[in-house]
Formats: C-alpha cells, structure tokens, sequence
C-alpha cells in the first residue's frame, strides 16, 4: 500500500516569481527501499529545495512533483495526511527544529499526536523510541537544552521515526555535529537502517559522509541531476567532469564545503546556452556550447550528462579552458 517500493521524482520543475528562473528543472530519480539516495552539490545546486518540495514545505510555480506517479501537489486533504505520515525529516540543525519547552516524551511522539492518536497513548511509545536512537528512558523526563547536539539529534530522528516513515529526508543531519559525534549519529542511522528496513534520502556535501550512508549517489548541478549511479562508482570513479572536481577537491584534507571550486556558478537569471557547467568546465568545446547535453547511460545503472565523457574518462579530450 501507499508508497511502494520506489519513490521517483519525474520531470517537476521550480520557476522563481518574475523573473522565471529555473532553480530545479526535471530531475528524476529513484530510491529503493530499504536504501539510501545521496544528494551532493554545492551549496545552492537545489539539493534543499528538492527536500522541501518533498516534504510539501515549499511547492513548485510550475510543474508538479510525483512520488510513486502521483502528484503530491494535488493530493486530497486525506491523501496529503497519509502522505505527510509516511515522508519525514531530519534537519542539519536540531535545536531549531526542537520546541525548547517540550519534554522530550512529548517531543518525539508529537507526529503520531498530529496523527490522531490520544496523548497519553502517544506518549507511552517514548521510551521506546527514546531506546531506539540510543537514549536512556530517562531522557524522556528532559528539556532539550538539557542534550547535548548529538542527542539533540537522536531525539529529531526519534520523532521522525514515530510514525514509522517510509521514506526519511535527511537534509545536512550532521553537519552542525563535532566530528567524533558525527560518526556516532552516522553509525545510528546505518544500523536502523539495516534493523527496521528504513530508506533514506541523504542530502549532504561531505562526500566522505554521503559514500558512507549511500549506496546510490546523484549529483546536482544548477538544479539538475548531471550523474547519477552506484555510490561507489560515482564517488570512486566519476564520469562528469563537474563530479570529478568535487571528488578531487575532496580528496585533500578539507571538507568539500570549505574548499571553493573554480569559476562562479552562473546566474540563474542569465544561464549558459548548452551544457550549464561550461562556464567552469575544462573540456568544453563548441558541441558543449550549442547543445545541452541530456543524462545517457553509461553502463550499469550510471547515468551521467555530458557530450564527451568517454573522452575526459580515458584521458583524450584536449582541455579547452571553460567557454565563457
Ligand atoms: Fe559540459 Fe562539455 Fe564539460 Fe561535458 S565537456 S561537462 S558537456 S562543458
Ligand atoms: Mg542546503
């Protein structure tokens, strides 16, 4: 019943008020169950806005957003009721999205309150959930400024799970976190993963952390999916050039958000003709001014969008310089 096995996201586009300024264009992708989607691209590349639009916190000007075929943004009030039930989240920052003068108990069962069930009901499931994310059941009695940010975070993905989701958005989840509690929260979400069959969307710029959780990647550019495929295949071996600069700017010592690539993004008011990353693309040429190039297969569930990625893959494309 309800969402299946799959969750795809065809052709949807976002257009801003006046000016029609596409920020995310016909991005589609699918997530088994039971897997985690990774998410990368620099900040501003529309990885958010699709975790919103998701999550029906943000709705597109133009187009529609399906999930399983069906367009969330025409639902009945009812199917927008089971729908919200079984897509939840987990934000980068905890403590904003925790209410300060919450119990905690209350705090995690909050969802399954919104979905009917009587308080004291609700409440009772808290120590379970509290046990779930590793929290003491005394946990259930404290405040959140009483947690630390890591169990902060547990807590927030305590009440995601409270309505046993199908499909969890994990937008930047430890990002805010210190490194040594960032593995922590990471260990947690693999485990209940494997334990209760749980599917992720993880949106995340850390490519160290993305491969961890992912076991398919896609990778976004300027509102576009332009490679998409088995986590390691495209955090290992990338085919696009714009992913093979994230993976060697990743591969020194600094966080992929610490480290500016080359070249500005476009505007979106004035995109580029053809291939949108040509402005900072090594390789492009004429072909990569004239025509956009459409996502192709390139073998084994890979994916990617670019005219000449064989060549740049085997090291025979003449570097051109980015065509301005
Ligand atoms: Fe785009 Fe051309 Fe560069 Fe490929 S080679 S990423 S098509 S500019
Ligand atoms: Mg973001």
């Amino acid at each position: 019943s309800g969402i299946g096995k799959t969750f795809t996201l065809p052709a949807q586009s976002l257009f801003g008020e006046a000016k029609r300024v596409a920020a995310v264009v016909d991005v589609s992708f699918r997530i088994p169950h039971g897997r985690t989607f990774g998410l990368v691209g620099e900040s501003g590349s529309g990885k958010s806005t699709i975790a919103k639009m998701l999550l029906k916190l943000e709705a597109p000007t133009e187009g529609d957003l399906r999930v399983e075929g069906q367009p969330i943004f025409r639902q009945s009030p009812a199917e927008e009721l089971a729908y919200r039930r079984k897509v939840q989240a987990v934000f980068q920052d905890p403590y904003g999205s925790l209410s300060p003068r919450m119990r905690a108990d209350r705090i995690v069962s909050e969802p399954l309150r919104a979905h009917g069930m009587p308080r004291r009901e609700a409440e009772a499931r808290a120590p379970d959930l509290l046990r779930i994310v590793g929290l003491p059941p005394e946990a259930a009695l404290k405040y959140p400024h009483e947690f630390s940010g890591g169990q902060r975070q547990r807590l927030a993905i305590a009440r995601a799970l409270s309505v046993d989701p199908q499909l969890l958005v994990l937008d930047e989840p430890v990002s805010a976190l210190d490194v040594s509690v960032r593995a922590q929260v990471l260990a947690l979400l693999r485990d209940m993963q494997q334990r209760l069959g749980l599917t992720y969307l993880f949106i995340g710029h850390d490519l160290a952390v993305v491969r961890y959780l992912s076991d398919i990647v896609g990778v976004m550019y300027f509102g576009r999916v332009v490679e998409v495929g088995p986590a390691r295949q495209v955090l290992r071996q990338p085919f696009h050039p714009y992913t093979r600069r994230l993976v060697a700017l990743a591969s020194g010592d600094a966080p992929l958000g610490a480290v500016r690539m080359q070249g500005e993004l476009p505007s979106p008011l004035n995109p580029p003709s053809g291939c949108l990353f040509r402005t900072r693309c090594t390789y492009a040429d004429t072909t990569c001014i004239d025509q956009r190039p459409e996502m192709r297969d390139a073998g084994s569930e890979h994916m990617v969008a670019c005219h000449h990625y064989e060549a740049v893959v085997a090291g025979t494309k003449a570097e051109t310089g980015p065509q301005l």
